[in-house]
C-alpha cells in the first residue's frame, strides 16, 4: 500500500485542496481524512494542505458521517475513544447508545414512537441474562453521506498522488465536497464487507471506449464506499462498476439521489447481568 505523504507543493505556495486560498497564516491544522473517532491513526493530511476555514467546515459533516453512516454501530463495539479521550456514544431513532469508562453499552431508546418519555434502557454486563434486542438506528441523509466520501476521496487522491488532486478534472468534486448546491449529487456505492480496519485507496479504472475514471475507495469497520471523483455526470463508470465488483462476495449498492436512507436496526442478543436487567423507566 503506498503510503508517502505529499508535504511540499509543486506550486511552491499553500494553496487550499478545496476553496485554493493562499493566505499563508490560515493553514494551521492537520486534517484528518476519515474522522479519527473512527479509528483513524494513519491517514492525515499535515498543515498547510486544508485551511483552516474548511478543516472547521468539515469537522460538522465528518460529525455526521461518524453518527449516520451505513455501518456506523460498529464503532461502539470497537471502543474508540472520542478526540476528547470520551468512550463513544451515538444516537438511535428515539434515544441514544453509548459506553462507559468501563467498556458497559448503555442503550436508551423510546418504547412507542411521538413517545420519548416512555423509554427502555439496557445496560449490557458480564453476567448473563440472554434477551434478544433490536434498536431502530436514525435515517440517514445520503447528500451529507456523499459529501463527505467526496471530501475523503480527494484528499485520499493528495494523500496518495500529491499535487494530481490540485488538477482540473476534480473541481466539481472539490466544489461539491466544500460548498455543493443542493441541486448537485455525486452517487456513491457500498455494501457491508467483514473488513475490520480503515484503509482508503484511489481507484482507477479503464474502460477501453470510454477511459479512465478515478474513484476514492474507503474501508470502514464493516463496510467500503466508493466514489467516482470526476466525470461523475457519467453515469456509465458507476453502473458498469456496480455490475462487475464485489467485496466478500457482495455486490455494491448504488445509491443515485439526495434521499433519505432507512438503516437496518441493530439486532442482537444481550447478555444482561440479572440484577440490572431490562427496565422500564419513566423520566
Ligand atoms: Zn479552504
Amino acid at each position: 500500500m503506498e503510503m508517502e505523504v505529499f508535504t511540499e507543493r509543486v506550486t511552491g505556495m499553500p494553496k487550499c485542496l478545496f476553496c485554493q486560498d493562499t493566505d499563508q497564516t490560515h493553514f494551521s491544522k492537520v486534517e484528518h481524512i476519515v474522522p479519527e473517532s473512527l479509528g483513524n491513526r494513519q491517514y492525515v493530511l499535515p498543515a498547510g494542505i486544508v485551511c483552516d476555514k474548511c478543516n472547521g467546515f468539515f469537522s460538522k459533516l465528518e460529525n455526521y458521517f461518524c453518527h449516520h453512516h451505513l455501518a456506523s454501530g460498529h464503532k461502539l463495539l470497537k471502543k474508540y475513544r472520542t478526540k476528547k479521550g470520551k468512550p463513544p456514544s451515538m444516537p438511535l431513532q428515539a434515544g441514544e447508545m453509548r459506553q462507559d469508562e468501563t467498556g458497559r453499552v448503555h442503550f436508551r431508546q423510546a418504547l412507542i414512537e411521538g413517545k420519548e418519555r416512555e423509554q427502555l434502557a439496557i445496560s449490557f454486563f458480564e453476567r448473563d441474562v440472554a434477551i434478544r434486542v433490536c434498536w431502530p438506528l436514525p435515517d440517514t441523509d445520503s447528500r451529507k453521506i456523499s459529501r463527505f466520501l467526496t471530501k475523503a476521496g480527494i484528499e485520499t487522491l493528495y494523500f496518495k498522488l500529491g499535487a494530481m488532486a490540485l488538477e482540473p478534472a476534480f473541481d466539481f468534486v472539490r466544489k461539491y465536497a466544500r460548498f455543493g448546491s443542493k441541486l448537485d449529487f455525486v452517487p456513491f456505492l457500498w455494501c457491508y464487507h467483514p473488513q475490520q480496519s480503515i484503509d482508503l485507496f484511489i481507484g482507477t479504472f479503464d474502460f477501453k471506449k470510454n477511459g479512465r475514471f478515478h474513484f476514492g475507495t474507503v474501508f470502514l469497520p464493516g463496510i467500503v464506499y466508493l466514489v467516482p471523483l470526476d466525470r461523475v455526470e457519467e453515469e456509465f463508470a458507476v453502473e458498469a462498476i456496480r455490475g462487475s465488483l464485489k467485496f466478500a462476495g457482495n455486490s455494491l449498492n448504488l445509491c443515485k439521489h439526495a434521499c433519505t436512507i432507512k438503516r437496518e436496526p441493530i439486532e442482537l442478543v444481550a447478555h444482561l447481568s440479572a440484577d440490572s436487567g431490562p427496565q422500564k423507566t419513566r423520566k
